[in-house]
């Protein structure tokens, strides 16, 4: 067999996935690696760190996705470093060697700075960060119910979440529903419904890069469900027992047992790597300046995707780090590779947009489509539609499809487990 071109994919997130699956048929060899064995739905984390569905339900295993792709093999390898001289791929374990590569690994979140609040103030990107927020939630409520101290218990019961964009408005809404619906008859002593939710936003209004009216819309629908939205406040400390807000010039201090970031992301460090190695500039966020085809300047056979990539047309504003941008990104490089192994050129990356949305909590979302704005339930229709379609592998669209609906009728969560360490003595 003649040596075929050797295609490395670092990332098997929505990029690196996208541009696997589109390499099925190319007369290449495909490595596709990853430092999970799986792939992660990340919007759906949320809901995870929430007890509404369980990890299992949002992650596909890689292997088992790629499994009829003949020319494409999975390796479970951290990427350390890229060697762009001898064109190789350090592993934490070793070495892979590429004749075309894909970066795709994402993005992190990001504390400005002040990277001692991430203990405090975990945010949400891994199945692991998803865990761990759930078990603070529900050990909230469990420790309030153990508690005498009414100030102790008010704290408790205090939830604030940090960063206004969806991520922060879909936890503060599912949080808003665990206090009214999902926990109303299981404690004795304490009331859910009593848990004060606190959704604090730079900006002037949630979801800042919605259309005003849609941001208002997601307002009113979070209050109902008892979300108290500060606006105009930033974060200035956080402590074990509480977070320091600040408005203007005046300071406030919450005491609160429980926060979770929603605020700020960061590119993966592989991108700062790669500007190291190629001299390719990097933005704010740590994300890679790519060329109109996705490359980096000087260096064709390297790519750089997803929400690692600062892809802009005409120096306009960058793409989201969003889910369309690195799916149609993937299957864009994907078509490139093959036509050029074909000796066929390949014109400019254009993206398609296909608008953004965000859920609040039941039968209430907002979505910016295309031609049309929708909110509350015609929104959510909508929301749930595209989600089921977009997760991977059958099984886990038809699982998350039967808990949808039991969780709609019956207001349960049922995969709020405490998990982790043995929590006990509870921190009283
Ligand atoms: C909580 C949350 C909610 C979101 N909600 C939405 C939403 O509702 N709609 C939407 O469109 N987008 C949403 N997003 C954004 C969307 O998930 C991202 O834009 C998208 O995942 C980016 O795809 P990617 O391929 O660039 O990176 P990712 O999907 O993050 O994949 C990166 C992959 O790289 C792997 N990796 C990282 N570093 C290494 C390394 N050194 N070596 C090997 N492997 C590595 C990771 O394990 C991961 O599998 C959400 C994101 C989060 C975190």
């Amino acid at each position: 067999m003649p040596a075929r071109h050797r295609v490395v994919i670092i990332g098997g997130g929505f990029g690196g996935l996208s541009a696997a699956r589109a390499l099925k048929r190319a007369p290449v060899e495909v490595t596709m690696l990853d430092r999970c064995n799986y792939h992660l739905f990340q919007p759906l984390l949320y809901q995870v760190a929430t007890g509404a569905l369980s990890p299992a339900n949002i992650a596909a295993p890689l292997r088992r996705v790629l499994r009829h792709h003949r020319n494409t093999r999975v390796l479970l390898a951290e990427a350390v470093d890229i060697e762009v001289a001898n064109r190789s791929v350090a592993l934490s374990d070793g070495k892979v060697g590429y004749d075309t590569l894909i970066v795709a690994t994402g993005a992190r979140h990001h504390y400005f700075g002040k990277e001692q609040w991430e203990e405090l103030a975990p945010g949400l990107k891994t199945i692991e960060d998803a865990t761990h927020i759930r078990r603070r939630i529900f050990l909230a409520f469990e420790a309030a119910e153990r508690e005498c101290d009414p100030e102790k218990i008010r704290a408790w019961l205090t939830f604030v979440i940090v960063g206004a964009e969806p991520t922060g408005v879909e936890m503060a809404g599912a949080l808003g529903e665990i206090a009214n619906d999902t926990l109303k008859h299981d404690f004795r002593k304490i009331n859910p419904s009593e848990a004060r939710i606190l959704l604090v936003e730079g900006a002037d209004r949630v979801l800042p890069p919605f259309p005003p009216a849609l941001s208002h819309s997601a307002q009113r629908m979070l209050a109902r469900l008892g979300v108290t939205i500060r606006t105009g406040a930033v974060v200035a400390d956080v402590t074990p027992e509480a977070v320091n807000l600040r408005e203007g010039s005046l300071v406030e201090v919450i005491p609160t047992r429980t926060v979770v970031w929603a605020a700020g992301v960061q590119a993966s460090p592989l991108g700062r790597i790669l500007a190291h190695q190629t001299g390719a500039a990097l933005d704010r966020s740590g994300r890679v300046v790519v060329e109109p085809d996705l490359s980096l300047p000087g260096y064709p056979e390297i790519f750089v995707i997803g929400d690692l990539a600062h892809f802009s047309r005409h120096g306009g504003k960058p793409l989201p780090g969003i889910a369309q941008p690195a799916i149609q990104q993937g299957r864009y490089v994907a078509k490139l590779i093959e036509r050029r192994v074909r000796s066929k050129s390949t014109g400019p990356f254009h993206y398609f947009d296909q608008g953004t949305m965000a859920t609040i909590g039941r039968s209430a979302a907002v979505a910016d489509l295309r031609c049309v704005r929708l909110s509350g339930l015609p929104a959510w229709l909508v929301w749930l539609f595209i989600h089921l379609m977009y997760i991977v592998e059958f099984q886990n669209r038809l699982l998350v499809f039967l808990q949808w609906a039991w969780n709609y009728y019956t207001f349960n969560r049922s995969a709020r487990l405490i998990t982790g360490k043995n929590p006990l003595p509870l921190d009283l």
